[in-house]
């Protein structure tokens, strides 16, 4: 399933180069692939490499057996000048952005003041192309409000077509519990509006953040608590997986699929996060792409995901962006598509 070809991420600083490209290829006698390229990555919170590795996750393993599983890392250089917290917010942002802390200025789950020079992935994709449709589904608002900033001017203004989120705040409608079963139950809404979505909709690209895995974590560390929240997880998956399934059958859709999650946890406990211990560094990526790169397999970062799903995107970049981008692809440009018989 992996390529042997050579990796290569060709940073396109301009619409034009993109035609070009597609001139060139047509001048060589290929077609470009026609199919319509849609992404999707969702972020399932806290779950360490060795227990998805080691615990019931039907639907990742359906996902991967298409593509690929690796393990990959966050945290930035360790010692180095970029080395940030194992922290949730931290790690979103540096998928968001495709660089590390010390970069996106996001070094808490209190996002002070984020630095919207390093542009998200909604952003990138809105400036290439403001038709391109967009979506986020998400168990914490921060990610919309704060991170994100969709709205603000600094951050690049409207960038969600459509958003679903801000449930914890509701606490009429989801009292809060020590237990954590209103954010089980609000992952369970989020998901299916998600799959819904997806299914009806087909958004160019969408964002899906789902959290209990987390809070479970934090309450009973590894054990079969944990276990269990990781399977409810996979099924959660499970439902957007069948949707995007749904839309490659009926539509004439390229669509990629990427899983990650944030940190790893405490080698003791399993209990916390946040310091730079191998456990905590660790994560890992599933995806059902088929045109992963020797660098899937090679230790990739949580920065790589954003230059991997705009090289699916066929998305331009400003050159100013994208020479701040601290991650590579691991997907190679969409090929051309095979020759009729
Ligand atoms: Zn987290």
């Amino acid at each position: 399933m992996r390529k042997t070809s050579i990796s290569r991420w060709i940073i396109r600083p301009t619409q034009r180069a993109v035609h070009l490209t597609g001139a060139l290829l047509l001048l060589a006698g290929w077609s470009v692939h026609g199919a319509t390229p849609k992404a999707v990555f969702i972020l399932v919170d806290g779950i360490p490499a060795d227990l998805v590795e080691s615990v019931s996750t039907p639907f990742f393993d359906e996902i991967a057996k298409d593509g690929g599983y690796a393990r990959a890392y966050v945290g930035g250089q360790a010692g180095g000048a970029s080395e940030s917290p194992t922290v949730s917010a931290v790690g979103y942002n540096s998928l968001l952005t495709g660089t590390w802390a010390n970069k996106h200025r996001v070094y808490s789950n209190q996002i002070r003041s984020p630095d919207y020079r390093y542009w998200d992935i909604f952003r990138l994709v809105k400036q290439h192309n403001p038709d391109l449709s967009t979506a986020l589904f998400s168990t914490w608002e921060d990610n919309r409000t704060k991170l994100l900033g969709h709205s603000r001017p600094e951050a690049g203004g409207d960038k969600l077509d459509y958003y679903f989120d801000g449930f914890e705040n509701d606490e009429q409608r989801f009292p809060h519990d020590e237990a954590r079963e209103y954010i089980r139950q609000i992952d369970d809404l989020v998901s299916r509006e998600a799959a819904r979505y997806l299914a009806e909709h087909g958004p160019d690209l969408s964002w899906v953040y789902l959290e209990f895995t987390d809070d479970i974590g934090h309450l009973y560390g590894d054990g079969e608590e944990m276990a269990a929240a990781i399977t409810l997880m996979d099924a959660n998956v499970g439902r957007i997986w069948r949707s995007v399934q749904a839309r490659q059958q009926a539509e004439d859709e390229d669509w990629l699929v990427v899983i990650t999650t944030d940190h790893g946890r405490d080698a003791q406990t399993g209990k916390s996060h946040g310091g730079q211990s191998d456990r905590e560094r660790t994560i890992w990526i599933a995806t059902n792409s088929d045109a992963l790169n020797e660098h899937f397999s090679n230790l990739p970062a949580i920065v790589d995901i954003l230059p991997s799903l705009l090289t699916h995107l066929e998305v331009a970049v400003p050159q100013a962006v994208s020479e701040q981008f601290d991650g590579k692809s691991f997907i190679d440009a969409r090929r051309p598509r095979e020759p009729r018989p």
